[in-house]
């Protein structure tokens, strides 16, 4: 498999459409490839069908919580791997200890700032890729 020469897939998992759009943009002009979904249940549908090298998870999603999400995917056996990075705007005290404890292997508070998910998404990735060595 020649995975070096390929772009990272990441899902995004977001109910917000300026949100997607913004996540869309910085990630395309960077270079990775971008699949999507709008809730938890296509999340998880998409997860198991893309096989992304990483999954940025909202939290508040309109079917189910982020974290109850992150849970499942964790529990699958060729997905447990994968980073997931929550995203929340209204970022209280203990929520990174809280999304962590979960199975979320990163946080980001929302807003979204270019800077701080590129460096996020590359670190995680960057981890990944030693761990699978
Ligand atoms: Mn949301």
């Amino acid at each position: 498999m020649m995975t070096g020469i390929m772009a990272a897939k990441i899902l995004y998992v977001e109910d917000n459409p300026q949100n997607m759009r913004l996540v869309r943009k910085i990630l395309g002009n960077a270079g990775y490839d971008m699949v999507e979904a709008v809730d938890g249940t296509s999340g998880l549908e998409m997860a198991a069908k893309e096989m992304p090298d990483l999954i940025l998870m909202d939290i508040n999603l309109p079917d189910m919580d982020g974290l109850a999400v992150t849970n499942r995917l964790k529990e699958n056996p060729q997905l447990a791997h994968v980073p997931v990075i929550a995203l929340t705007a209204n970022a209280m005290h203990g929520d990174r200890e809280r999304f962590i404890a979960s199975g979320c292997d990163g946080y980001l508070p929302k807003p979204i700032t270019k800077a701080e998910l590129l460096q996020t998404v590359a670190h995680f990735l960057k981890q990944t890729k030693r761990e699978s060595q």
